[in-house]
């Protein structure tokens, strides 16, 4: 049953993504280690779960336990300075 709806959930996220890159965000994009947005990234690109502080709990696409920042990035996922 879990797996059935993380599934689900997992589906709308890369339906969502796939939308953000169509329209484009101008917003700031943050990379965690598992190679997921998290962080302050915007809700619809975000994979992490609030913990603590936004963006910072597990990754909703992995098992990825903690966001772990690796870098600010743009909306494809690829690091900027
Ligand atoms: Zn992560
Ligand atoms: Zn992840």
């Amino acid at each position: 049953m879990t797996t059935k709806i993380l599934n689900k959930e997992r589906v709308e996220f890369q339906k969502k993504l796939k939308e953000g890159e169509v329209h484009g965000f101008h917003s700031v994009f943050e990379m965690c280690s598992c190679g997921h947005f998290g962080g302050n990234s915007p809700d619809s690109h975000n994979g992490h779960e609030p913990n603590i502080q936004k963006g910072h709990g597990k990754c909703k696409l992995c098992d990825c336990n903690w966001f772990t920042w690796v870098g600010f990035c743009n909306a494809k996922g690829e690091i900027v300075e």
